[in-house]
């Protein structure tokens, strides 16, 4: 970037924080401090790119992570994609997964470090001490708790999915899309919106679907099937498991299960397994708050939060408890015991739902 340039972004970049904050604080909606064609000069400019995701990461992560990647890697530059757990067995069907490994353990400087779908840079993990320098940290996301961290940020809570604004940003700015690309972006969207029924899903959701689709001659049955129907077994078990545990509070609102360290180790589950289980606690009619607690091996509880109305945001619910999210899913990690944290945690919902009552 020449001197003039740098110049005149870094002073775009200072107003912009401040709308950044301002919005944030004042609940706004629209975030980005950084535009598309600055984030394509950058990538244009660089040669060593670390594209990096949150600890126990999802289909969004993932699927941002490899497309950007891939994308990068299309116009001929030299790409890391790293984050805390590698790839994991329910995602290794992705196109190029292999790319995604965990970082090394000797610190890499890179030119520019990209964090996609983490809403607070903790929430990269340990890969975060991979990275030794980088000349610019870019955050992509679209988590309302995001507090806009790194030099560039494009942080937009209307987008269902990380991966929809990988998309816009690949479209706008002419950069490579193929199968590949088309079918992790596919992914990021189609899991981030639980199979396109969230609130966020919108009719842009569904016109990028259809043109990942179209260009990438996508089998939606195929990755439906490997993403929906190609669960291992103890998933199940795991299910049957926490079912036992569910319990009902404040006239039904609420609803909620807890995973014993010992249960996970009986039934040999791995973290990923219960990715989406919080979904059948969602789905009880009357139901407004779903909570689900795992026993974590470092003292602390894993709260996972979802919530059905607007007026309930278990964002600011998990933001007490040092977590965060979005509006309608959160999640947050407690120290204390299970019984410590189930409890206080549910008093927080219980202030929230008499607040609201
Ligand atoms: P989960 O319940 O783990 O599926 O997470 C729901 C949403 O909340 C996701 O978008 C996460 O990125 C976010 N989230 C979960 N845990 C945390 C945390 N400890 N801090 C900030 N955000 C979180
Ligand atoms: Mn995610
Ligand atoms: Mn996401």
């Amino acid at each position: 970037m020449n001197a003039v340039a740098t110049a005149l972004w870094a002073v775009y970049r200072s107003e912009s924080f401040r709308f950044f904050r301002t919005a944030h604080q004042g609940g706004g909606y629209k975030m980005t401090a950084s535009t598309f064609d600055e984030i394509r000069q950058v990538l244009r400019e660089h040669q060593r790119f670390a594209i990096l995701g949150h600890v126990r990461p999802d289909g969004d992560a993932l699927g941002s992570q490899l497309a950007l990647a891939l994308s990068l890697q299309q116009l001929g530059k030299d790409v890391r994609v790293w984050n805390e757990d590698g790839i994991l067995e329910k995602y290794s069907f992705l196109p190029r997964s292999e790319l995604l490994t965990k970082p090394p353990a000797t610190a890499e400087d890179v030119d520019v470090a990209i964090a996609l779908d983490t809403a607070i840079q903790s929430r990269l993990g340990t890969v975060l001490a991979a990275i030794r320098s980088a000349k610019i940290w870019i955050n992509i996301d679209h988590h309302l708790s995001n507090p806009g961290y790194g030099d560039m940020v494009i942080v937009d809570p209307s987008a269902p999915a990380t991966g929809e604004i990988i998309f816009r940003l690949i479209k706008s700015q002419g950069l490579p899309l193929n199968h590949d690309i088309a079918e992790n972006l596919y992914v990021a969207i189609s899991t981030d919106t639980g199979s396109f029924q969230y609130p966020k899903t919108s009719a842009r959701t569904f016109e990028i679907a259809a043109e990942l689709v179209r260009v990438g001659s996508l089998d939606v049955g195929k990755i439906s099937q490997q993403l929906y129907e190609s669960h291992p077994r103890r998933r199940l078990e795991l299910l049957r498991e926490l079912l036992r545990t569910m319990r009902f509070e404040f006239g039904g609102r609420a609803a909620s299960f807890s995973l014993t360290l010992k249960t996970a180790a009986d039934l040999a589950v791995l973290p990923e397994d219960n990715e989406g289980l919080i979904d059948h606690l969602r789905a009880i009619r009357g139901v407004v708050v779903a909570v689900f607690f795992e026993e974590l091996a470092d003292g602390k509880v894993r709260v996972s939060m979802r919530s059905k109305d607007e007026a309930v945001d278990v964002c600011a619910i998990c933001q007490k408890f040092g977590g965060g999210g979005h509006t309608l899913a959160a999640g947050a990690r407690v120290r204390g015991s299970l019984a410590e944290v189930e409890g206080k945690v549910l008093e927080e919902i219980r202030g929230v739902l008499e607040r609201k009552s």
